[in-house]
């Protein structure tokens, strides 16, 4: 083919977009349910590892055709990522962060063995794809459009070897907001059963393989009426993180300083978007030690048993964050405070000041240069 290079890298300008002749009607936001809904339309660009990467399209969301043998079958040869489009008041179509998860796909490609790419090329692909599916992007608050940019390893061969063939694909999905009635806080199992991820493994890649093993865990912790794991890792169980979150824990420490701290990058966690933006504007505010650390189960015990716990919450994309109100340890309820100034509230003052922030962000009420004009 003519058309495609030696190595070609991922390029915007040679997006085609090929429109679906009929589309499909819009859900009413209050019947959003979560990842069911999918827009008129995907995005594709396949590699192969001599030609490099094909010309991106839009075109009609479809099924996929790939040979039984196709490597993702296999050895699960597969990553992906989770972002949000937002409508502001003004009808502008925003991201959050995009480079990040670009940044963090490409590191996931590399740990699996997938090829490389240019996220800021995928970033215009994603724009224009934006722009074809605008009627789907909410524009009430609290609702928008989710992004799942995912890569496949397609190669036709049961060899077990890094893919020669790659299928990168982005589909989307308009949701609303993960707690309808407002906040919901949720009951924790600090599962010491099972372990997510380790230390030089791969839990901080967004890859699949992270996440299939997770879901009988998940289950158990469920049928115990228990929401989500709170993973732990190490003989002096060390919180890592809850279900598909980040953790932060706000304690105040033996010295009676309020501490937000969150366990480190240390290659087991997920560097999560929300985490690192969480991070970022505690340490903006500057009202209180911000640290990144190990914490162990015991020590939280402790602190709660001493009445140091001020709030405990997961962070991540999809609610941006989730207060906790109960964590089951070695069969004992801890019991994690909401908002001491109000019994009827689900979530802690910081957490709620937290998610308020990132939201107007994310709606450009307040310029930032996170949120991103496309
Ligand atoms: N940890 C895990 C395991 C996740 O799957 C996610 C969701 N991507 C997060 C943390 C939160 O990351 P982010 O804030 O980028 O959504």
């Amino acid at each position: 083919n003519a058309t495609i290079s030696k190595n070609a890298p991922l390029d915007a300008s040679k997006l085609s977009i090929k429109t679906a002749d009929v589309v499909k009607p819009l859900v009413a936001n209050k019947d959003l349910v979560f990842g069911k809904t999918f827009t008129d339309h995907m995005l594709t660009a396949k590699w192969n590892e001599d030609k490099g990467w094909s010309s991106p399209e839009v075109t009609p969301y479809a099924k996929l055709e790939l040979e039984p043998c196709a490597a993702v079958f296999h050895y699960g040869s597969e990553c992906f990522e989770g972002m949000k489009a937002y409508k502001d008041k003004n009808g502008k179509i925003r991201l959050f962060r995009p480079d990040m998860n670009m940044a963090r796909m490409n590191r996931s490609t590399a740990r699996i063995a997938l090829p490389q790419f240019d996220g800021d090329e995928l970033i215009k692909c994603i724009a224009e794809y934006l722009k074809t599916e605008e009627r789907w992007i909410p524009s009430e608050r609290g609702y928008s459009l989710y992004l799942r940019p995912t890569m496949i390893g397609t190669q036709e061969s049961l060899g077990v070897n890094a893919p020669s063939d790659a299928l990168l694909f982005v589909i989307a999905c308009p949701v609303g907001p993960y707690y309808k009635t407002g906040f919901a806080a949720v009951k924790l199992m600090a599962t010491t059963e099972y372990v997510r991820a380790w230390p030089r493994g791969t839990g901080d890649a967004k890859i699949g393989g992270n996440y299939a093993p997770g879901l009988l865990p998940q289950r158990v912790a469920a049928k115990a009426g228990y929401q989500q794991n709170l993973w732990l890792f190490g003989e002096d169980h060390q919180l890592t993180e809850v279900g598909a979150m980040n953790l932060f824990t706000m304690i105040k420490n033996k010295q009676g300083e309020l501490e937000l701290i969150t366990p480190p990058l240390d290659g087991s966690i997920l560097p999560g978007v929300t985490r690192d933006s969480i991070l970022s504007l505690a340490r903006e505010w500057n009202e209180f030690k911000v640290v990144e650390r190990k914490i162990t189960m015991p020590e939280l015990r402790d602190a709660s048993k001493e009445g140091r716990v001020v709030e405990v919450f997961g962070a991540g994309t999809a609610c941006i964050v989730s207060p906790v109100k109960t964590i089951s340890y070695m069969g004992e309820d801890l019991n994690i405070p909401l908002d001491p100034n109000d019994s009827t509230s689900q979530a802690g003052p910081y957490t709620k000041r937290f998610s308020e922030a990132i939201m107007n962000i994310q709606y450009g009420e307040v310029e930032h240069p996170w949120s991103v004009v496309i």
